[in-house]
């Protein structure tokens, strides 16, 4: 699957957004199979609220956590039988172009922490992709 594919299908995710601020879709792909959609909402996450204790430097359960996209596709696909290290995750926020998606500390440790390293995400008008070690 191309990288503009993967975008693509970030973008159709992040439709799917109830934030009331931005709205951010994510996807995880497998060689050529889609394994999940993830969008950031309001709906709060006990995952998201370790996630942001753990990294962020707040208490995430005494404050609202709500998921963001990169948690929910990392929640979807954590019991799979899949080899992480080849599980791309792409990241997409923007109406019609790209703005800076870049995952927050929390979702960046979940994502490490299943052992996924390839991530693609937007910048402003750009694309971004980084291998985590
Ligand atoms: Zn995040």
């Amino acid at each position: 699957m191309t990288k503009a594919k993967g975008y693509e299908l970030a973008k159709s995710a992040s439709l799917r957004s109830d934030f009331y601020k931005c709205h951010t879709g994510a996807v995880a792909i497998y060689g050529n199979k889609i394994l999940a959609y993830g969008w950031n909402s309001e709906k709060l996450s006990l995952m998201q609220a370790r996630y942001n204790t753990k990294t962020r430097g707040f208490d995430g359960h005494k404050y609202k956590s709500s998921i963001h996209a990169e948690m929910m596709v990392v929640n979807k696909i954590k019991y799979l039988d899949v080899d992480f290290s080849q599980v791309r995750i792409f990241v997409w926020r923007g109406k019609t172009t790209p703005m800076l998606s870049k995952p927050c500390k929390a979702c960046e440790k979940a994502m490490r922490d299943l052992g996924i390293k390839k991530v693609f995400y937007t910048g402003t008008n750009s694309y971004i992709s980084e291998i985590y070690n």
